[in-house]
C-alpha cells in the first residue's frame, strides 16, 4: 500500500560544469533531484515513506514512531509525512535534551513532532527505547506504529527500486548510479531496478555492515544478491558517520561553485568525494553514462556546528 507524499518524477538535470571538473565529458554526468521532492525541504526519505507510512496507514496507525540521529533527515520527514496525513509523530532520538540544535531539529519542532531523549544508547538500544514508546502508546489506546531507522526495511527500499525505473524511463543508458549509503534502503532499491553493477553506494558510516543489510534489503525485493556483488566504497567514512571530512568539504564547494548545487557534510557531500576519488582511479571513466543522486540533506548543512564554523570562517571579503 503506498501513499503519495510527493511530485514524480523528479528531475533529472546536466552537470556539464561539474563534469569536465572531474576529468570526465561535459555530457557523461547527471543529477537526479531528489532533494527537489516537495514535501518536507525534500529529500530521498520521501520515497520511502511513502511505501512505509502506507503500510502502516493501511493497518490503521494514529501515531508514527521513529529513530535516528538527532540531525536525522529521515525523521524530519516523518515529521513533515505525519503532519500531511494528520498522524502523530514521536521520535526517538539518542542523548539528552540540547545534545543538537538547529537543522533538521528546528524542523521537526515547526512539523509538530514530539521528541523522545533516549540518554547514551547504541543503535539497537534506541529501537528497544522505541518499542517501549510504542508499547506505552497502545496502552494508552492508541494506534501507534513503528518506522524502521532510516526508513530503510524491504518495504521502504521498494521506494527507491521505483526510483531506478523512474531514473531508466529519464535516461536509458545510465552506466553508474552514484548514491549516499547510510541506512541502506536507497542502494538495495536501486539494485533491485537497475541491477548491482550499475549502482556505486559510497558508504557514510552510518551502520556496521552495510553490504549485508543492502544485500538482504535487495534480496527481499528482487533475486537473491550477495554482499560480494555490491560495489560500495568505504574511503570516505574518515573518522566516521556525521564527522566532516576534508574530502567531503571539498565536494561541497566543487558542487556548489560548478552547478550551484547545494550538497550536506553526512550525506551526498560525501557520495560527491566518492564519485571524484572514483573517476582519480578510474573506476569511473570518461564517455560513461553517470548518474549523482541528490538525495537531499541541506538541512542538515544548518545543523552540523563544524560545517557551518567552516564555511563562515572561510567567508571571502570583496578585495578593496
Ligand atoms: C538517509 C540519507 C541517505 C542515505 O540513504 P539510506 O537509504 O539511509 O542509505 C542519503 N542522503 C541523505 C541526504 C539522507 O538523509
Amino acid at each position: 500500500m503506498r501513499t503519495s507524499l510527493g511530485n514524480w518524477p523528479t528531475p533529472l538535470e546536466a552537470a556539464p560544469r561539474l563534469a569536465v571538473r572531474l576529468g570526465l565529458r561535459e555530457g557523461d554526468l547527471w543529477i537526479k533531484r531528489d532533494d527537489l521532492i516537495g514535501l518536507g525541504a525534500g529529500g530521498n526519505k520521501v520515497r520511502k515513506l511513502e511505501y512505509t507510512v502506507g503500510a502502516a496507514m493501511a493497518a490503521g496507525a494514529d501515531t508514527l514512531v521513529t529513530v535516528g540521529a538527532p540531525q536525522s533527515n529521515h525523521a524530519r520527514l516523518t515529521a513533515a509525512a505525519g503532519a500531511k496525513l494528520g498522524l502523530d509523530v514521536v521520535l526517538v532520538f539518542p542523548g539528552k535534551p540540547g545534545a543538537s540544535r538547529s537543522g533538521n531539529l528546528t524542523l521537526d519542532t515547526l512539523f509538530g513532532a514530539q521528541v523522545h531523549w533516549a540518554g547514551d544508547v547504541d543503535l539497537q538500544q534506541l529501537v528497544e527505547t522505541a518499542q517501549g514508546l510504542v508499547d506505552v502508546l497502545r496502552r494508552r489506546g492508541g494506534r501507534p506504529a513503528l518506522i524502521p531507522f532510516g526508513g530503510s526495511d524491504a518495504t521502504g527500499a521498494r521506494g527507491y527500486e521505483q526510483a531506478g525505473q523512474e531514473l531508466l524511463s529519464q535516461l536509458p543508458s545510465v552506466d553508474t548510479a552514484v548514491v549516499a549509503l547510510g541506512s541502506g534502503g536507497t542502494m538495495a532499491g536501486l539494485v533491485a531496478a537497475l541491477g548491482a553493477e550499475r549502482v556505486l553506494g559510497v558508504d557514510t558510516g552510518a551502520m556496521d555492515q552495510p553490504a549485508a543489510a543492502v544485500a538482504a534489503m535487495a534480496g527481499e525485493l528482487t533475486t537473491p544478491t550477495g554482499p560480494g556483488q555490491l560495489r560500495i566504497r568505504t574511503d570516505q567514512v574518515g573518522p566516521g558517520y556525521g564527522r566532516l571530512t576534508d574530502s567531503t568539504a571539498a565536494a561541497l564547494e566543487l558542487a556548489a561553485r560548478t552547478e550551484g548545487i547545494a550538497l550536506d557534510p553526512v550525506y551526498t557531500g560525501r557520495a560527491m568525494a566518492g564519485l571524484v576519488a572514483a573517476v582519480g582511479d578510474g573506476t569511473i571513466a570518461p564517455g560513461q553514462t553517470t548518474v549523482f543522486w541528490h538525495t537531499g540533506g541541506l538541512a542538515g548543512l544548518f545543523g552540523h556546528a563544524e560545517a557551518v564554523d567552516r564555511f563562515d570562517n572561510a567567508l571571502t571579503l570583496f578585495p578593496t
